[in-house]
């Protein structure tokens, strides 16, 4: 799919076509196609959902921005930028998100906290997402390069109800991990006692 949108210099000050460059060179070529099916979902459920496409452009782009830096970077950034020490404990599948957006704040300039917020619960959630977070959270689940057994069923509820499908990919997540014996980040269960629990 071709994507034709002018951003508009309010948030980052690189065209679209700079931004996939930066990105691109920061993570392998798969990593990076799947940045793209993305960023084509977001906008997908973005019009769908009236929320504003160049903001769900650029998060979709940077979501996984810091997703292959080393353990020892991340680690260092955690202990110099002020996170919870507990943090540690997680490993890169949480660290990317949370830790991502404030390497995404630093090294490409955004401040957009809307932006900033759907990088960092794009893969636990919170109990409070605005909008943009939510589409953020679904596109990366749904995007059309996942196969996994349930995937059909979450882009179904995707197009229906954005707030089921944060239900459905938050529960569905969690029996997964549970399965795999995974550690449970708080922020995860949270999303679980909002979403799932409380609708
Ligand atoms: P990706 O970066 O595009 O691969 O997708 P995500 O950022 O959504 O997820 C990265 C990984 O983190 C996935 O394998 C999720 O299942 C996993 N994940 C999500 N929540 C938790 C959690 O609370 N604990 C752990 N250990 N992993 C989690
Ligand atoms: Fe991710
Ligand atoms: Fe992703």
């Amino acid at each position: 799919m071709t994507v034709n949108l002018t951003y508009s210099n309010q948030y980052v000050s690189y065209t679209r076509e700079e931004l996939i460059k930066k990105v691109a060179i920061q993570m392998s070529d798969k990593r990076f196609q799947h940045v793209l099916r993305v960023e084509e979902k977001a906008l997908e459920l973005a019009h769908l959902y009236k929320v504003d496409l160049e903001k769900a452009s650029i998060a979709a782009l940077t979501h996984d921005y810091a997703k292959e830096r080393s353990d020892d970077e991340m680690i260092d950034w955690i202990k110099s930028h002020d996170f919870d020490l507990e943090l540690i404990e997680y490993g890169n599948a949480i660290w990317h998100g949370i830790v991502g957006a404030s390497v995404v704040r630093k090294e490409l300039g955004i401040t957009d906290e809307e932006i900033l917020k759907a990088i960092e619960y794009h893969t636990t959630g919170a109990s409070q997402m605005s909008q943009l977070a939510k589409v953020i959270y679904v596109a990366d689940y749904v995007e059309e390069g996942r196969t996994f057994p349930v995937v059909n069923e979450a882009r179904q509820i995707a197009k229906k109800d954005l707030d089921e499908a944060v239900a459905f990919e938050t529960k569905h997540t969690l029996l997964f991990l549970i399965q795999k014996n995974a550690r449970i980040y708080p922020k995860t269960i949270e999303t679980y006692n909002t979403w799932v629990v409380n609708k």
